[in-house]
């Protein structure tokens, strides 16, 4: 078995390094932080940025968790400022778990959007940076996950990073029921894979390591229970052979930032991967997707010539999204002049921020104005708290 810290096919003279920006038109690299919640995915991410930025690398930064308190990095783009979660939970009678999902789902609707920033953005970042909700399953579970994970993925490489606490993965039952989860979502998104097994710090992830390499030692380990569990997890554990032989596997630890430069050097090698083998298969994708878009407007053209008998078709009005629903009036957008009535309406905790100004001056300096931004939110609701009638 060749389970690997270092995978096969990472080439010599990869320095870990990552490049200041997106060079010559290569498009920036997603990486799409999943895992349990508490595995460290935002503490990775705000790591992960502070690293990017003493490498004058920064990468534009998204977070998708509606729920978060507080975002511990300069996001570029926050679900928050979209979507309220707590209106979005008043509004729909839902408990916090439904209301993280329809956040999501409303945030989905207007990922186009998303899009068209990050893409005018590109020249300047070779990495984004995607932070997921706390809980994996709303992301890798819903319609929205799916939908932001194809956008992404049809336009830029992008690379699945699995973090997981190898602190809770001592037990090797943990550790198995850990992979196999691990081992759904690679078959769920169908994108490179890197497996960080966060925490470091506290217990040297060697362990897992060699249970993934030698089979008879995780064998060994399992001996020591006794449980009907892990009699199913030795069957498992045979099935997960595959899986381990292609894995990229990195230690790293959020809080002290080792093993940062390892994560880099798998980070090219999985974004080459997308390159050779996904690319491929998302142009095609794309292409069927381009031809089904035009013949479902030619049946509407149909239709309409149907329905509308001996009128002049040529002077009717025809709307490419007609059939689409309006966007919800929880949803406002950062920086686009077209939504700036609709953003107005929107009774939002962040609504004293300046929408328009945000998305811009977040580039420039970002770790500066991040905390006078803060400071700002916070004065103001705390001003609001003690004069809740105030407007
Ligand atoms: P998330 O739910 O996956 O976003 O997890 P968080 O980033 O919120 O982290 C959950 C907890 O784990 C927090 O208390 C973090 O301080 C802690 N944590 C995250 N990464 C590390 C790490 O590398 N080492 C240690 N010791 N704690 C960590
Ligand atoms: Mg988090």
């Amino acid at each position: 078995m060749a389970a690997a810290s270092q995978s096969p096919g990472v080439e010599a003279d990869l320095t870990g390094k990552p490049e200041a920006s997106a060079a010559g038109g290569e498009k920036p690299v997603c990486l799409l932080v999943l895992g349990m919640a508490g595995s460290g995915k935002t503490t990775f991410v705000q790591r992960l940025t502070a690293h990017l930025h003493s490498l004058k690398s920064p990468p534009y930064v998204i977070n998708l968790d509606p729920a978060v308190h507080e975002v511990p990095f300069p996001a570029n783009i926050d679900i928050r400022d979209t979507v309220n979660y707590k209106q979005v939970m008043k509004q729909y009678g839902l408990g916090p778990n439904g209301g993280i999902v329809t956040s999501l789902n409303l945030f989905a609707t207007r990922f186009d959007q998303v899009m068209q920033f990050i893409e005018k953005k590109q020249q300047n970042h070779r990495y984004v940076l995607m932070d997921t909700p706390g809980q994996i399953e709303v992301f890798t579970w819903s319609a929205s996950g799916t939908i932001i994970t194809e956008a992404l993925a049809s336009s830029f490489p992008c690379v699945v990073i699995y973090v997981m606490d190898t602190s809770r993965s001592v037990n090797p039952v943990t550790f198995m029921s850990n992979m196999l989860y691990a081992c759904s979502i690679l078959y769920k998104t169908k994108l490179p894979f890197i497996v960080v097994m966060n925490k470091t710090d506290i217990v040297d992830h060697s362990f897992a390591v060699e249970w993934m390499q030698d089979f008879e030692v995780f064998q060994d380990a399992l001996n020591q229970e006794t449980s009907y569990v892990s009699n199913l997890t030795r069957s498992m554990s045979l099935v997960l052979d595959e899986f381990y032989a292609n894995l990229r596997v990195v230690g790293v630890s959020a809080v002290t930032g080792s093993g940062l430069d390892e994560l880099f050097v798998q980070v090219e090698d999985a974004a080459k991967e997308y390159e050779r083998d996904y690319r491929p298969e998302y142009e095609r994708l794309r292409k069927q997707l381009a031809e089904a878009q035009t013949r479902r407007r030619q049946e509407q053209l149909e239709r309409l010539r149907k329905d509308l008998g001996a009128v002049n078709i040529a002077s009717a009005p025809f709307s490419e999204d007609a059939d689409i629903a309006g966007p919800s009036d929880f949803i406002m957008t950062r920086g686009n002049p077209d939504d700036s009535e609709e953003a107005e309406q929107v009774d939002s905790d962040t609504d004293d921020i300046d929408h328009n100004a945000t998305e811009e001056s977040r580039e420039e300096d970002a770790f500066g104005n991040f905390l006078k931004e803060r400071q700002e939110v916070f004065r103001i609701r705390n001003r609001k708290c003690e004069t809740p009638d105030a407007p």
